[in-house]
């Protein structure tokens, strides 16, 4: 799905730009509070994070398993955590099982360890889509062709509860770090329309 669709980025930025303005005329708020913000989110928090979790339970079966059980409480461990991620709650994919997130009603999703959502994440089509038919857009929209075996989980976020997808830890990681693990974690594959990369590439 594209980025871009169905506001083109410059009508998106012109419109943060007249909200930034209008904010910072009436005093609510001062421009080096947005930049900090903004830095944080372009910097520190984002897919990155959620990376190193799942390459923290890729490699420590206790920590996977606290994961799966509580995953505010695991990524607190890893000082991960803070506003929208107040109650998330990881989900495992499997041979038998692949999961995918969605916020049907607006956009809810796990900021600490994904970052601000992707524009299509908002979109109505892929909101109302993918719980009717998950198969048919992560194949048509996103190329991933989940094997008929498969079932797949759809996972409505809301408010309190926040998704995160544990993806399966790629073939041939063996004997890699946490560091080289969490590099083949992709956004993507941590919302359930994608997969890890592969140590081949
Ligand atoms: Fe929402």
């Amino acid at each position: 799905m594209s980025d871009s669709y169905p506001a083109s980025e410059a009508e998106i930025s012109a419109r943060a730009k007249a909200l930034e303005s209008l904010l910072v005329e009436k005093g609510l708020i001062g421009t080096d509070a947005i930049d900090k913000a903004a830095g944080a989110y372009e910097s520190d928090i984002g897919p990155m994070v959620g990376a190193k979790v799942v390459a923290r339970a890729w490699s420590d079966p206790g920590f996977k398993e606290q994961l799966l059980e509580d995953a505010s409480a695991a990524c607190a461990r890893l000082d991960v955590g803070g506003m929208q991620g107040e109650h998330m709650v990881a989900v495992e994919n499997s041979e038998q099982v692949h999961n995918v997130v969605v916020c049907t009603l607006c956009s809810c999703y796990p900021w600490p360890v994904l970052g601000l959502p992707p524009n299509w994440y908002k979109y109505p089509q892929y909101r109302s889509r993918t719980v009717m038919e998950p198969r048919k857009v992560l194949k048509e929209e996103f190329g991933l062709d989940v094997d008929e075996s498969v079932d797949i989980r759809v996972w409505d976020s809301s408010a309190e509860i926040r998704y995160l997808v544990l993806p399966e830890r790629p073939e041939g990681t063996e004997g890699m770090s946490e560091e080289e693990l969490a590099s083949l974690v992709t956004r993507d594959s941590m919302i359930g329309v994608g997969k890890p990369r592969t140590p081949e590439g």
